[in-house]
């Protein structure tokens, strides 16, 4: 790897003494390559979706006699229609999140408002599997921020949740306080689970453990990407359990505003 450096050599009068200068560029190429690569992404995920659009109009030209072929190209193209529109919406709101403006207008959330949305939003991708959304865990804690975004954060750690697990199984949605100052939102899965060595990356934009089954579920690779900044932009964090061939656990923890228990004991003001 090792450093770089950009070095100004000035000569300082006519003693001959020379003022250097060398600045370190280390950083600054490591972000260039960073955006680089995530440049090079995008156009890969949105050059395939589009060429396989393409490709499958061509087809269904010639196949016009054919009304069976038609139908299996037509519902081919909605998959891939499907796909870029994933890939754009997720595009769209990780930009907004990196553009870094403060999340609009702070309000009081419920978390049992945000987990129950998130899975009945959940619930038509879950069904064909044959996947039980559960929800549990202590109820009427609530945090300040963006609802829309802590639902975008639930919902998808549990559409990965449904992406990667085998039919029939379980899937459940938790509340708990984490602490006396914090909440949190757990969503675990009894999946195909990830190994070890991956652990560290998947949050990274664009990173999966087998590119193929991601996409081949519709996944953009953003996903996780979104819940983390989503999680920063509300002061909170994301974490995650796993075991390789049994399941995962992923966690979203907030700052906690109020829990209606501690809401009630405030006395009501005089009057
Ligand atoms: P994707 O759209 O590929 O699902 P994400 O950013 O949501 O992108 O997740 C990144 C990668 O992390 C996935 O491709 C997958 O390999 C892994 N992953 C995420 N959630 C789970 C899970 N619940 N079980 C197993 N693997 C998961």
């Amino acid at each position: 790897e090792g450093r770089w450096f950009a070095v100004r050599v000035a000569p300082m009068g006519t003693n001959g003494l020379v003022l250097v200068l060398a600045e370190d560029l280390t950083e600054l190429r490591r972000v260039e390559a960073i955006r680089r690569d995530f440049v090079a992404n995008v156009s890969h995920e949105l050059k395939t979706p589009v060429g396989a659009l393409s490709l499958l109009a061509e087809t269904i030209e010639d196949a016009s006699d054919d009304p069976e072929a038609v139908r299996r190209f037509a519902k081919r193209m909605q998959h891939e229609s499907v796909r870029l529109t994933n890939v754009v919406q997720d595009l769209i709101t990780l930009s907004r999140l990196q553009g870094g403006e403060p999340v609009a207008e702070p309000k009081v959330v419920s978390l049992d408002d945000v987990v129950h949305e998130a899975v009945d939003r959940c619930r038509l991708k879950a069904e064909p599997k044959d996947i039980t959304l559960a929800i549990g865990g202590r109820e009427g804690l609530n945090v300040h921020g963006d609802e829309e975004l802590l639902i975008t954060a639930v919902r998808n750690f549990i559409d990965n949740a449904v992406a990667y697990s085998p039919e029939h199984t379980r899937v459940v949605v938790c509340t708990r306080l984490a602490d006396e100052r914090h909440a949190e939102i757990s969503v675990t899965d009894q999946g195909i689970g990830i190994p070890e060595a991956d652990l560290q990356r998947i949050f990274e934009r664009f990173y999966r453990v087998d590119p193929a089954r991601s996409r081949q579920t519709g996944g953009t690779g953003l996903g996780l990407a979104i819940v983390k900044h989503a999680a920063t932009r509300h002061r909170g964090e994301v974490n995650v359990w796993s075991k390789e061939g049994s399941g995962s656990t992923f966690t979203i923890r907030l700052p906690l505003l109020t829990t209606s228990a501690t809401a009630k004991e405030i006395p009501e003001p005089a009057t």
